[in-house]
């Protein structure tokens, strides 16, 4: 947090809130990846930032501890499909709101 202009500060938290919220609610409060409904939900970078990602709507996802814990830094597709908790119908409702990834193979 920078003290010399915490007003920019405050903004980019509210703009976090208002992602976060907007995440929430395409998945009616459950878990995007494992369909969940998790006490807590928390946002996941589908392109972690560590590999380019950015902080838009279109690469965040609601989703539970567990999950992105397990995904980690991972490549969606490839966690999710080799994970217990992989759905291709909640894959399809996802990839068409999370515009940078692609579902192997139907390229
Ligand atoms: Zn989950």
């Amino acid at each position: 947090m920078s003290l010399q202009n915490p007003l920019k500060d405050l903004t980019r938290r509210s703009q976090k809130r208002k992602l976060k919220t907007a995440a929430k609610q395409r998945f009616n409060g459950t878990c995007a990846y494992c369909g969940s409904v998790p006490r807590f939900l928390t946002l996941d970078h589908v392109v972690a930032r560590s590999k380019g990602g950015f902080d838009v709507r279109s690469n965040l996802v609601a989703v539970c501890r567990r999950c992105n814990k397990s995904k980690g830094s991972r490549l969606l597709w490839e966690w999710w499909q080799a994970s217990p908790w992989w759905d291709e119908e909640r894959a399809h409702q996802l990839a068409s709101s999370v515009l940078i990834c692609k579902i192997k193979g139907t390229q």
